[in-house]
């Protein structure tokens, strides 16, 4: 049994769903306490009990302790079994990131998987849809699984009702390198606006296109969803290279200009394009749990993160393999295993 305390690193919902995910694919029971410790509210939230229902379900795990608000839990994983699921949230709480949670343990499974998850598809603090379809699942994909996910509907904070619908054909997992993204191929911003005032959508291309000065005029546009996919927002910036895409995004928020928002998720695609590196920051962390199955690979990153720290952690506690965080060459940050 391995005990966690939630709080330590990175200190929110990663480090539970991460540790249920590792747990399918190990065996190994855990217990957590302080559930998400670093955060201003401690506790499970709608969504992290929706994650660990979908592990338990689709590991057969006993699990104690789930219920919104709790602090700690035990989890105990049985099989992993493969099939149709449907996971419903309730709230805008992120699809995405019960996707993260299930993900590896089906991936390595004996037979395909097909996953409907209800809940929050564009909301602050988690991957978009666009992340998973573009940036993350092409790149596991890589590594031999057949991975193909779909958007059925938009999900903002606060009302949520977004649908997803999840395909997993599993296979084995070869380690792969991405060290280089290759060549810059376009850019593509987007500001998605459903059912609130279009003017935002034109002050966050504006903002954006301030930042990315010399991504072509066309390459910025507002895309209007039903009225009844929102109220809400959300502003998506990709850039396709050889090798990867990336999608950077921010998710407009009461009481936050537009264009603070516009321009903050610009530059980290700025600084990204800069970087030289394969992987921005946000699938740094999620890069570490299928590149620690597979047993070894490697992948350049931007700046180290805290997620990332925890998760390598937590892998290592897990499965003793260890990550190593090193510059390379081109000053970029190299991680590896094996
Ligand atoms: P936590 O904050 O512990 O709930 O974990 C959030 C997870 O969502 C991490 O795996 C992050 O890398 C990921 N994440 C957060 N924001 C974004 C974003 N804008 N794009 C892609 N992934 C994100």
């Amino acid at each position: 049994m391995i005990t966690i305390d939630g709080s330590e690193g990175e200190g929110g919902g990663q480090v539970l769903r991460y540790a249920a995910a590792l747990s399918l694919l190990t065996g190994e029971p855990f217990t957590i306490a302080k559930i998400r410790g670093g955060r201003a509210k401690p506790g499970l939230m709608r969504q992290h009990v929706t994650a660990i229902e979908a592990a338990a379900a689709v590991g057969s795990a006993e699990c104690s302790g789930l219920a919104v608000g709790s602090t700690e839990l035990t989890f105990r994983p049985g099989a992993v079994m493969p099939g149709e699921y449907h996971f419903a949230i309730g709230t805008a709480g992120s699809t995405a990131l019960v996707v993260q949670t299930v993900l590896v343990p089906l991936m390595l499974a004996d037979a395909p998987s097909r996953i409907v998850i209800e809940g929050g598809t564009h909301a602050a603090s988690a991957p978009p849809f666009e992340f998973l379809a573009h940036t993350l699942l092409p790149v596991l994909a890589r590594m031999g699984p057949r991975l193909s996910v779909t958007l059925e509907r938009h999900g903002f904070f606060p009302r949520g009702g977004g649908r997803i619908v999840l395909e997993i054909a599993p296979a084995p997992l070869a380690p792969i390198a991405c060290i280089e993204r290759g060549a810059f191929r376009s850019g593509k911003v987007e500001a998605l606006i459903a059912g609130i005032p279009f003017d935002i959508a034109d002050r966050e291309l504006k903002a954006a296109r301030k930042v990315l000065a010399d991504w072509p005029e066309d390459a910025f546009g507002p895309v209007q969803l039903p009225a009844d996919h929102g109220p809400g927002n959300a502003l998506l910036i990709t850039a396709e290279c050889d090798h990867v895409t990336e999608v950077m995004s921010a998710f407009g928020q009461i009481g936050i200009p537009a264009e603070r928002l516009a321009k903050t998720a610009a530059k980290r695609m700025a600084g990204y394009l800069a970087s030289g590196a394969f992987a921005g920051p946000y699938l740094q962390d999620q890069l570490l749990l299928p590149f620690a199955m597979a047993g070894a690979g490697a992948f350049t990153t931007v700046k180290l993160s805290e997620h990332t720290r925890t998760a390598a952690a937590l892998i290592a506690r897990f499965t003793g393999r260890e990550f190593a965080f090193n510059e390379d060459a081109e000053g970029r940050l190299l991680a590896s295993l094996g």
